[in-house]
């Protein structure tokens, strides 16, 4: 859908221009920020198991690299287009902002549709991806990382061809690696504990407690489905949950581990409840405390903002809300915690893993989760102070925290 998605960057570059405005940086700052750097589009031949070649389409796009080697997870799915990627490396500059990592953003995608294709395929688009994008990237350049229907085994097959090509081992050139080889304890499960540590700071500033609320978690892949976990295991009641086949929602909760424990390797598992089934835009509106959706984007829109019935809305998924929704959900007094703060545990400890390649020492879980929940606690308050102290609302804020840095670099590097 290239309309939606181009709406996505532009509604982006409309919060970033505000943002920059409210901080009182130049025009000039804005015409250098409002674009990537950088866009590289690729063109993949894959060998088919039945013999024949499809050729893909890839890309790898570079926000802004002021701060330091910028930094994303690459997609696959057969709806990412140019724009999307844009307006998804736009976001890792900003998260990187708020939680002061190092990093610019980037982000990679490639049209395709995993589930229908084997394991060799896509060990043979991963390792196309890489030989096409290999001269742009790397561990001090742009570090790529998993995304919405990539992996640990997608990430071993990419650092692994990336080494080869170098013909030096590269950990430090890709996060979200399986543990043995270089991965960091905890990288698997940090962008929903990052979620749920963003929530329970959410509700406290309402007088709420997760243990005892209702959720609803829309989206069963690598956040949804730790996140109901992880919620589940904190005492609060998971009331609804969804996949792309559907949603499941039951008032006095979910039994949230047998769910896990019968999904398959997509997280799907509301094919086997066809009978209770119901449709994902059904779930959305819901009777619920608080709602996370964690799938895809523009989920909550102008046309259904005005039904959610959460006090809490947590953007586990990027970019799930749209701007005009966001301000239907600020007008009727729901907090929202923006994408870009919600769900940046992921690149968080995505940073950590490379700070521990680049020692070759590795910490334990506990450190791991630690840091993690120390980053994002001091986030969360300067986002909701940001927001009080300026009078706008939770998403500006966070552009206005995300981007102050990087206004910064590119002036003191002298690029405007
Ligand atoms: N894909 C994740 C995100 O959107 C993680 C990126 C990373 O770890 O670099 O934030």
């Amino acid at each position: 859908m290239p309309s939606v998605s181009r709406s996505l960057f532009e509604a982006t570059q409309e919060v970033i221009q505000q943002a920059l405005k409210k901080l009182g940086y130049s025009d000039a700052t804005y015409e250098l920020l409002r674009e990537p750097l950088r866009v590289l589009t690729v063109r993949i031949p894959v060998r088919m198991d039945d013999g024949s070649v499809k050729v893909f389409t890839g890309y790898r796009v570079q926000h802004n690299d002021a701060v330091g080697p910028t930094k994303g997870g690459i997609r696959f799915h057969p709806d990412v287009t140019e724009e999307e990627v844009k307006a998804l490396a736009l976001w890792m500059s900003l998260k990187a902002g708020i939680f002061e990592l190092p990093f610019g953003g980037g982000k990679g995608g490639i049209v395709c549709d995993p589930r229908t294709m084997s394991l060799g395929e896509l060990e043979r688009l991963s390792r196309g991806y890489v030989r096409a994008v290999s001269q742009i990237v790397g561990p001090a350049k742009d570090i790529p990382a998993p995304d919405v229907y990539t992996n640990a085994q997608v990430m071993a097959w990419m650092y692994d061809e990336y080494s080869r090509i170098r013909e030096y081992d590269s950990p430090s050139f890709i996060s979200g690696k399986p543990i043995v080889l270089g991965g960091s304890r905890g990288r698997e499960k940090a962008t929903a504990l990052g979620v749920v540590i963003a929530t329970r700071e959410a509700a406290k500033t309402l007088g709420m407690e997760l243990a005892g609320s209702r959720v609803i978690v829309q989206g069963f892949g690598n956040v949804g489905s730790h996140v109901a976990e992880i919620l589940h295991a904190e005492g609060a009641k998971v009331v609804g949950i969804s996949d792309a086949g559907g949603a499941l929602y039951k008032p006095d909760g979910l039994d949230i581990p047998h769910l896990l424990d019968r999904r398959d390797s997509f997280g799907m598992v509301t094919n086997l409840f066809k009978n209770e089934r119901i449709p994902n835009e059904e779930l959305l509106t819901k009777e619920c405390d608080i709602l996370i959706p964690a799938a895809i984007e523009n989920q909550i829109r102008e046309d259904n903002a005005d039904q959610i019935r959460a006090r809490i809305v947590v953007e586990a998924a990027n970019g799930p809300t749209t701007l005009e929704a966001t301000r239907i959900l600020d007008r009727r007094g729901i907090l929202v915690i923006p994408d870009i703060l919600a769900n940046a545990g992921g690149v968080t400890v995505s940073y950590f893993e490379w700070v521990q390649n680049n020692q070759g020492f590795y910490w334990t879980e506990e450190e791991v989760n630690r840091r993690l929940a120390q980053m994002m606690v001091a986030a969360v308050h300067k986002v909701l102070g940001m927001a009080k102290s300026h009078q706008v609302d939770t998403r500006l804020a966070a552009y206005m925290v995300g981007i102050r840095r990087l206004a910064e670099a590119v002036q003191l590097r002298g690029w405007v």
